[in-house]
């Protein structure tokens, strides 16, 4: 057995032996009873007993020994601001944000829902929460009013902690106005609203619910506020993430499993060290940003850069292909994590930008979110001369599941592949209707993970247990398994290779988005009498949503002026509801959908068809012709 392997075996065979071991890598208030509490599957309970804070193993505990290093990088392309937290400088931060949030009356357990740009700000807020035990829940920035209101609903923040504005290659993105639509929308009413004003956007302050966080910090600058001991499986956030349903489902984590999971990732697959510096290109609306800006970087005891801006442009918001590399430079970045649609948008800058700069600070490169392709790798390899990681995760998952674990044993990469199971997990490929594990290389089925899940997993959907054993634990007939909606193959060295979703899940530049809340948003428009919509794929973003209508007035179909114009009306309501990464590409009008003759739409063979590929088996199909209209379509 290699050394990775043996490390791998250890884990499963002895979770409890193991888990102790990586828990030494965060400090308790009070440890651990028991490793592992397994006795209700699917839910794992890790580390019950013990107590512990996520802001303290962020923040507190590197101040004795790295206070006045840093610890936050903001740098924003967008506004010019370029800014360096230092460990101390950070913890004066969270504090003050903490006293505002317990002054608005915010305790241990209250949400408090994030909306907000890449600013420090956002993450102050989130280690506040966690200070106090409130448990935050961060919106992504591009989300729209519509997609804003279900989630608030759904949470039911407290507080909603929001800015005037973000912005986007120069371009200001007035948040407010989209917070107070959402808020009018939801039936669900925050009690209180905590605003950044970084003088972007005007803003209309709403009498009585609305603060500004100046005002508030005035009152508590020099806040002393302790962290709050937490039991280990208290929740330390919910995000949400779509799924086959319209209605996005709340994914809960804990804080010590979560804490110890991230810990362990930093040591034995980032190999990332204290005093370094992690540079991640994500957002904090998404879980990379959660584990991978905020948490993890900082647990881990390394500076952390957050970044607002495009990748193509510098500081002095001018045109730039270099600036990602600029930073590494200037910020002897050691370990890089972003996705694969960011290095097909720099493929299209000049390569010599890749040697400009002194980058022989970085140890590699990680990138996860979608399919890594191989000229994609292969490019980014060639330039930056150092191994680049395929990560394989879910925002259900907290941190990778399948990749290479270099802090253990350097394994080597193959193209396409993401690597092998990491520590903790039990995957499997199962055939996807008799739920038999295949076990032969290259058997194409479902990959699954077996209960217990690893500490970091997620505990369960927020507020609905039911639905989290429902949806991902009863989906293979017959086994109580975890399925991660993806289809894969392993090969006879045990790699596995993913090879795109089972369920109605599309993912556009890395984002996860669900078609239904996309044909959710359409079918209310009202000359829309029916739609489906599927993930098409696209060379620079890896797919995009395609949209076929069925307009209740058939002339859009026949009459290309109203075909455009209806166009127009449908990707601005997705754009305007549901955020401008969910607009489809393409919006056609059709008089029939594929069905079977039940009435189930043949979304896959749509899909194939847009794709060029042969839809399969089309013996259930109530009416051919609807398929064949779609194809003359397409090749129009
Ligand atoms: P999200 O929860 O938004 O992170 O999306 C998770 C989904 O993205 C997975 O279920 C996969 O379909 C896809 N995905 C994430 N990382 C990879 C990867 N490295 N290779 C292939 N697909 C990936």
């Amino acid at each position: 057995m290699s050394r990775y392997e043996d490390f791998h075996a250890r884990s499963i065979e002895d979770p409890d032996g193991f888990w102790a071991e990586q828990a030494q890598l965060i400090d308790w208030q009070t440890p651990p009873k028991q490793i592992l509490d397994a006795s209700n599957p699917p839910f794992a309970n890790w580390f019950v007993g013990g107590t512990t804070n996520l802001c303290h193993n962020a923040v507190d505990r590197h101040l004795a020994t790295r206070g006045d290093q840093a610890a936050l990088i903001f740098v924003s392309t967008e506004t010019g601001v370029e800014k360096t937290f230092s460990f101390n400088e950070l913890h004066a931060e969270v504090q003050r944000t903490a006293a505002s949030l317990m002054a608005l009356g915010v305790g241990k357990g209250d949400r408090v829902l994030i909306y907000m740009p890449m600013i420090p700000e956002a993450a102050f807020a989130m280690l506040a929460c966690a200070r106090i035990g409130a448990v935050h829940c961060v919106v992504f920035g591009g989300f729209a009013s519509g997609s804003l209101a279900t989630r608030i609903e759904d949470a039911e923040p407290k507080v909603v902690i929001s800015a005037d504005a973000g912005s986007r290659g120069s371009k200001v993105v007035p948040y407010k106005p989209l917070l107070d639509e959402a808020i009018r929308l939801s039936k669900y009413k925050p009690a209180a609203v905590l605003l950044t004003d970084r003088g972007l956007a005007p803003m209309e302050l709403v009498a009585g619910r609305d603060h500004l966080d100046s005002d508030m910090a005035a009152s508590h600058r020099d806040a002393v506020v302790p962290c709050a001991w937490l039991a280990s499986t208290d929740i330390s956030y919910t995000i949400y993430t779509s799924g086959t349903t319209g209605k996005p489902k709340g994914v809960q984590r804990d804080t010590g499993g979560y804490a110890v999971a991230l810990a362990a990732s930093m040591k034995h697959i980032f190999d990332g060290r204290a005093g370094e510096t992690y540079f991640s290109t994500s957002d904090i609306g998404w879980v990379v940003g959660h584990s991978y800006i905020v948490y993890g970087p900082l647990i881990a005891g390394m500076a952390t850069i957050l970044y607002e801006g495009l990748p193509t442009q510098g500081i002095d918001q001018q045109p730039d292909g270099g600036i990602w590399w600029r930073l590494v430079e200037k910020y002897k970045v050691t370990v890089m994590f972003s996705a694969p649609t960011a290095v097909r948008v720099l493929k299209k800058q000049d390569p010599a930008l890749l040697k400009r700069y002194d980058l022989s600070s970085l140890r590699a490169l990680f990138l996860a979110g979608e399919p890594l392709d191989e000229p994609t790798a292969r490019w980014i390899s060639d330039g930056l001369g150092v191994p680049i990681i395929d990560n394989y995760w879910q925002t259900e998952s907290g941190w990778p599941i399948i990749t290479i674990a270099n802090g253990v044993e350097a394994k080597p990469s193959k193209f396409g592949s993401p690597g092998v199971p990491m520590y903790g997990y039990k995957v499997k490929i199962l055939h996807e209707s008799t739920g038999e594990e295949l076990t032969a290389p290259n058997e194409k089925g479902v990959v699954v993970i077996e209960s217990p899940t690893p500490p970091g997993f997620m505990q369960t959907i927020w507020k609905d247990d039911a639905r989290f054993v429902q949806t991902y634990w009863k989906s293979v007939p017959g086994k109580l398994v975890y399925s991660t909606f993806d289809w894969g193959i392993r090969d006879a060295d045990g790699y596995f290779f993913i090879l795109g979703r089972t369920d109605d899940v599309i993912n556009v530049a890395g984002h996860r988005l669900g078609t239904r809340e996309i044909e959710e948003s359409i079918s209310g428009h009202a000359n829309v009498a029916e739609v489906a919509v599927v993930g098409v794929a696209d060379a620079l973003k890896g797919q995009v949503a395609m949209a076929f209508v069925v307009p209740k007035a058939g002339d859009a179909v026949t009459d290309a002026d109203v075909a455009l114009k209806l166009e127009g009306e449908i990707m601005k309501r997705v754009a305007d509801q549901l955020g401008a990464l969910a607009r489809p590409s393409r919006v056609r009008f059709v008089t029939g959908l594929p069905k079977t003759r039940s009435g189930k739409l043949l979304r896959r063979a749509i899909q194939a068809v847009c794709e060029g590929r042969d839809p399969g088996d089309l013996t259930t199909i109530d009416d051919p012709a609807t398929l064949q209209k779609i194809k003359q379509l397409i090749v129009a």
